[in-house]
């Protein structure tokens, strides 16, 4: 379709970035990203009407758009660009140009590369920055040397592709990088692009390992202002590949104190939903050594989201409790409810409550095994 496209729209279309670069090295990947060198808004309208499943949206201000299918896939069109950037760390201002220019803008050799989508070279690699070398060599390389003064978000991606692929940064790259790290342009960035990058990581299968370099490389340090005990261990590298973003997040930070997780979370913009397991996550924590009984530790638990138990239950000082208390929660077997209560004679207000608690703290600490018993216990 989209060759067809381009010979009706007489423009010349490629396939560009992480879509290339994955493709060479056998990587799988999903996005698919073209550029157009023309007007990439009227080839994606004009690509609409060869794939009828498509919904399209268009950034008119950014020259781009996207397609997405309901099969869940999408793909972007961009009209080739050079972007300035009016002050580091500044989102880019666009304007059009040809795919040379467009290329030299991005922020990776092996991120510089197009495969040419035209019937007359279909297929072929344009490569002028010597991308290909690089992914042979295992090479992060930037473009120019200005490139993280230009964007430090790139100083993050840097670190993200070379733990992702084992690849190197190259030296030239790498000295920059430090001497970037040095004179805190990572301080330019914006609180919220920062974030938006930090949780890219967390969404790789290895962000162990990148978040133990963004230690070493005096990155982290650079942007938080202090040395946290951040906990990035090789002993859950394995286990880790299936735990959700927010049980990430809160086992690397799990060993940090409290007054230095809150100073670390007004370096980022968290979401809503991991400000506030960050929330229950430290203050269960504070209250779970002083709670005695049984009943007690199950109303925090059984209340609080799941990403935060299995982040409390990796320290030690809490995993027997925590594992008793989930065990005897196995044992609740109730059969009451507040209509069966009120069939049962019980006048309906918050004494209902009461007792669907009474019963439930019984079941957990053991005192009920039947039904029989279940309703003697509310009777009471
Ligand atoms: P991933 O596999 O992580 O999605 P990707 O390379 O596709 O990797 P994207 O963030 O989707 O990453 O970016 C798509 C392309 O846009 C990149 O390959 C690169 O060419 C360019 N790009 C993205 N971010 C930057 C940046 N900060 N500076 C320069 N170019 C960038």
């Amino acid at each position: 379709a989209v060759r067809d496209t381009a010979q009706e729209e007489e423009c010349s279309v490629y396939l560009v970035g992480g879509f290339v670069r994955d493709l060479l090295l056998s990587f799988p990947t999903q996005d698919l990203d073209f550029v157009v060198e023309g007007n990439g808004g009227q080839f994606a309208q004009a690509l609409m009407k060869r794939l009828p499943e498509g919904k399209l949206t268009q950034h008119v201000k950014f020259g781009t758009a996207h397609i997405s299918f309901p099969n869940g896939s999408h793909l972007d069109v961009a009209s080739t660009r050079v972007e300035y950037y009016s002050f580091p760390g500044a989102l880019p201002q666009v304007e059009e140009s040809c795919l040379r220019d467009d290329l030299f803008r991005r922020d990776f050799t092996i991120n510089s590369m197009a495969i040419c989508l035209n019937s007359e070279h279909f297929g072929e690699l344009v490569d002028y920055y010597g991308g290909k070398r690089d992914l042979q060599q295992g090479k992060i390389r930037f473009l120019h040397n200005l490139s993280f003064i230009e964007d430090p978000t790139r100083m993050l991606r840097a670190v993200r592709f070379a733990r992702r692929y084992n690849f190197k940064l190259a030296k030239e790259t790498l000295e920059a990088l430090f001497t970037a790290i040095e004179t805190g342009v990572l301080l330019k960035l914006s609180v919220e692009r920062f974030t938006e990058e930090l949780f890219v990581i967390f969404q790789e299968d290895n962000y162990i390992s990148m978040g133990q370099t963004l230690i070493r490389s005096g990155l982290f340090q650079g942007w938080f202002g202090e040395d946290y005990s951040w906990n990035f261990s090789e002993d859950d590298v394995q286990e880790s590949v299936g735990w959700p973003l927010d049980q990430r997040w809160l086992s690397c930070i799990s060993r940090i104190n409290s007054e230095d997780i809150e100073k670390l979370c007004g370096r980022l913009s968290l979401n809503k939903t991991l400000r506030d397991e960050t929330q229950i996550f430290l203050h269960l924590r504070a209250v779970l050594p002083k709670t005695q009984s049984i009943s007690e530790l199950d109303q925090l638990i059984s209340k609080a989201p799941q990403g935060v138990i299995a982040v409390l239950a990796q320290d030690e000082h809490f995993r027997p409790r925590i594992m008793d208390c989930l065990e005897s929660e196995k044992r609740i077997r109730m059969t009451l409810d507040g209509k069966k209560l009120l069939q049962m004679g019980v006048k309906e207000g918050p004494i209902i409550g009461e007792i669907l608690e009474q019963v439930r703290r019984a079941w957990l600490e053991g005192k009920i095994h039947s039904t029989e018993e279940e309703r003697e216990v509310a009777q009471q």
